[in-house]
């Protein structure tokens, strides 16, 4: 039976807990996210995000296309492909996300807080996610690899 998937935000139980999951990790960025199905809308938001420097694409399997989007992991900002297994995510301060709750990762707004147990995913894991990506994944490298080619650019105009 498929299941129903909650977005659930609860402050008191986030606030106690300090963000421990942001601090592992990022969320993930799902392809409606960024506008799927429309691919040129996916593009647009795609090209914004890398150029900011906030997101980068991650993977699991490059060889079988599996990729996925999440923001980027602090002090790894500048990495359009990043492949950290841990670290907090940029977007975390000392009072919380600074993305308001509608601008969050899908896997971030559908992850239900828990006191006293593990906090559940409603099943967003990286391959569940790689998999949403596996349609889109000539868009996403195409976007990354511009982005990419682009500060090649700028850094070698510095010299
Ligand atoms: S979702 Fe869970 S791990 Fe993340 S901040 Fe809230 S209580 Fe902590
Ligand atoms: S985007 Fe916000 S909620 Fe999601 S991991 Fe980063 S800091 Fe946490």
């Amino acid at each position: 039976m498929k299941r129903e998937i909650f977005e659930i935000e609860n402050l008191e139980i986030c606030k106690a807990c300090g963000g421990l999951c942001c601090k592992s990790f990022p969320g993930l960025v799902t392809p409606k996210d960024v506008g799927a199905p429309d691919t040129e809308l996916m593009r647009k938001n795609l090209l914004e995000m890398f150029r900011s420097g906030r997101y980068c694409v991650d993977w699991i399997n490059q060889e079988e296309g599996l990729y996925f989007v999440r923001p980027a992991i602090k002090g790894s900002e500048t990495s359009v492909f990043d492949h950290s297994y841990s670290g907090e995510c940029t977007y975390l301060t000392p009072t919380g996300c600074q993305l308001i709750f509608g601008k969050r990762p899908e896997s971030c707004r559908t992850l239900i807080p828990k006191v006293n147990e593990r906090c559940d995913p409603q099943g967003y894991t990286r391959m569940k996610v790689a998999k949403m990506w596996q349609e889109y994944v000539n868009l996403l490298i195409d976007c990354a690899v511009e982005i990419e080619n682009e500060e090649m650019w700028d850094i070698g105009n510095l010299f």
